[in-house]
């Protein structure tokens, strides 16, 4: 694989995202397989961990469907040949417009505020909606990544069943789906089960339910010693309970999920050529052709991308610090152990498939890195690196 990804970043140039669809179908097919004993079983893939649009056919091969938080991200959806309904949009704090919008185009909407639901059930009592909810469950520990707890913007708080069963009874709307997705991270599969207890609690008030969806939260290991949900065993547990619930619920649901990292995480690696290697009196800097402007997950959540020298993957061990060329402080990792690194050599960065070419921007007027998906033993370039013209688009010169 070294030797492949070096002859990648010679055809294509750096920085360099490339995705392997061998993984993402691997592990699509593990999660499907987890929850083999589920009827109906639904994965919608999260757009926005990866959205480049040949990414989303390879899912629609799969039989996946789409978990949409926008509604450009709904269009590239239909772009990439979804049908509207194996798209579902789940946004926060978005208008009423664009809600109306997404559903005029037949998409399964999501809805996790009160004030919008009953606005939308007041003005479409016709049309099904989902219903976000908050089981307040803090999965993880991490603050930034836990949208279950009592400060988050996200859902409808179980506290507030009551006012929205009110609101569903006067407007004569009709509830299809429950939803929770208590965000990344999820260490431990009995706080999971815990919070599926609660979303089968609250399921049980509504009499017209097509899906209950489970959100998504998986988490994947990005460096060594990290924990990985046990899919294997979540599905075993979680497939047992479902079943029960739908006997007792009377009528077969669709279980439903939206994961992106655990789908593309690993899928991913991002290619970056070392520019300068620094030495200053306390570290050895290695300087690559990149920045947080094309790799924003270390510095703002502190995550741990693994780092390869693949130029020089024999090389004696050194220290290192490595950053980016950008006019910022943007260190991808602090005194890491990296084979001897040489200037000009390679840098392989994994786990960089979910949230790091989306989260690109053109910050230091630097262009977004082109991407490459490697599919069927054949490496093909999925997007162009940009060019001048891009920096240039929707700029309006004036006369000064
Ligand atoms: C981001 C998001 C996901 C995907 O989360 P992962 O941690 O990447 O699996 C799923 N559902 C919703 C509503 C999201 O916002």
């Amino acid at each position: 694989m070294t030797q492949q990804l070096l002859d990648i970043s010679s055809q294509f140039g750096s920085p360099l995202y490339v995705y392997d669809s061998s993984t993402i179908i691997k592990q699509y097919n593990r999660l499907t397989n987890a929850f083999d004993s589920v009827d109906n079983l639904r994965i919608n893939y999260a757009v926005k961990a990866l959205s480049n649009l040949s990414v989303l056919k390879l899912f629609k091969t799969l039989g996946s469907g789409l978990d949409t938080v926008s509604i450009q991200e709904v269009q590239l959806g239909l772009r990439a040949g979804f049908e509207p309904h194996e798209i579902i949009y789940t946004p926060n704090g978005v208008s009423l417009e664009e809600i109306e919008a997404v559903a005029e185009l037949g998409v399964q909407i999501n809805i996790d505020n009160l004030s919008i639901l009953e606005q939308f059930g007041t003005k479409h009592p016709n049309i099904p909606v989902c219903i976000r909810i908050n089981p307040h469950v803090m999965a993880g520990g991490n603050t930034n990544i836990s949208v279950g707890h009592i400060d988050s913007k996200f859902g409808i708080s179980i506290h507030q069943i009551p006012l929205l069963l009110r609101i569903v009874e006067n407007t004569k709307m009709t509830i299809n789906g429950i939803h929770m997705h208590t965000g990344s991270d999820i260490l431990d599969i009995d706080v999971f089960l815990y919070a599926s207890e609660i979303l089968f609690e609250t399921a049980k008030q509504f009499k017209n339910l097509d899906f209950i969806d489970f959100g998504s939260g998986f988490k994947v290991p990005y460096k060594q010693g990290d924990i990985e949900t046990n899919i294997e065993e979540l599905g075993q547990k979680l497939s047992q309970r479902f079943n029960e619930f739908c006997e007792d619920y009377g009528r077969s649901l669709t279980l439903a999920f939206e994961p992106g990292k655990f789908l593309v995480s690993e899928a991913g690696v991002f290619l970056a050529k070392v520019n300068v290697v620094k030495q200053t009196t306390s570290t050895v800097f290695a300087q690559i052709d990149s920045g947080f402007n094309h790799l924003i997950r270390p510095m703002l959540y502190g995550s741990q991308h693994e780092i390869i020298n693949i130029s020089n993957p024999e090389g004696r061990e050194r220290f290192y610090s490595v950053v980016g060329y950008i006019c910022e402080t943007d260190t991808f990792a602090n005194n890491r152990r990296i084979n001897e690194i040489n200037e000009g050599d390679i840098l392989c960065f994994k786990n960089a498939g979910a949230y790091c070419f989306t989260m690109a921007s053109n910050y230091n007027s630097r262009y977004r890195p082109a991407e490459v998906l490697f599919h069927n033993g054949k490496a093909q370039l999925i997007r162009k690196r940009e060019s001048f013209d891009d920096i240039l688009h929707n700029q309006v010169e004036i006369a000064l």
